[in-house]
């Protein structure tokens, strides 16, 4: 590493996030599998974009069909998928972009690299929170049900742990609320929090 030295480029973060007019950021959904992370955060990416703002959206099991394709789910290997995903979260924000990360993320010292690699105030911890009984019951794509039969090994909130955010930014409680709900709370704390340029159209909620 000594020899290698940082290459400081002429167009930088500030110019590329400056000619999108937005902040960069990085929000990142933890929670149990099928407590909502992806279907949340993609809702939200959506609105973003019907806004203006340019987003990207990394998704636990997208990247494990590539980036992470060679990592299981041992201990040693969530906390270097977990890296590797920060590391991207840190460059999608140094192109400019709002960046949305959906990950079970279930250690809290991983997602605490994670918010360490980031300027201060850049990572904006998102605890989507369901109770196991509820994800189980949602279980869209019959993981649990596979885990329970012992056909799945160190799975989230069945035989591997998850550990509860002290502190997150924002706190979900995704089995209480519709997706337009948790958007809107989300939409209110960026607006809160000055990232939104001019407030913000709460997204409606059918009865
Ligand atoms: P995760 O990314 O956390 O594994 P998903 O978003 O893939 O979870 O799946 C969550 C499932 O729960 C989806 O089928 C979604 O439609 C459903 N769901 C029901 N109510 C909610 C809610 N309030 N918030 C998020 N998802 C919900």
């Amino acid at each position: 590493m000594s020899n290698i030295i940082w290459h400081q480029h002429v167009v930088d973060k500030h110019t590329r996030a400056t000619q999108k007019a937005q902040k960069p950021l990085v929000i990142w959904f933890t929670g149990l599998s099928a407590s909502g992370k992806s279907t949340i955060a993609g809702a939200l990416e959506h609105i973003l974009t019907q806004q203006g703002y340019h987003t990207y959206l990394l998704d636990g099991d997208n990247v494990r069909h590539g980036l992470c394709k060679d990592l299981g789910f041992s201990d040693a290997d969530r906390k270097e998928n977990i890296r590797r995903v920060g590391e991207v979260a840190k460059l999608a924000a140094d192109a400019g972009l709002i960046t949305l990360a959906a990950f079970i993320s279930p250690f809290k010292a991983d997602r605490e690299i994670v918010r360490d690699i980031l300027p201060e105030g850049e990572f904006i911890e998102v605890f989507v929170d369901a109770s196991l009984d509820v994800c189980k019951q949602r279980d869209p794509k019959g993981l649990y049900e596979k885990a329970i039969r012992g056909e799945i090994k160190q799975f989230t909130g069945i035989d591997s742990p998850y550990e509860v955010p002290e502190n997150p930014e924002l706190h979900i409680h995704a089995d209480f609320c519709s997706v337009a709900e948790a958007v809107n709370q989300l939409l209110s704390y960026l607006n809160s929090s000055g990232v939104l340029k001019s407030g913000y159209e709460p997204v409606k909620i059918s009865a």
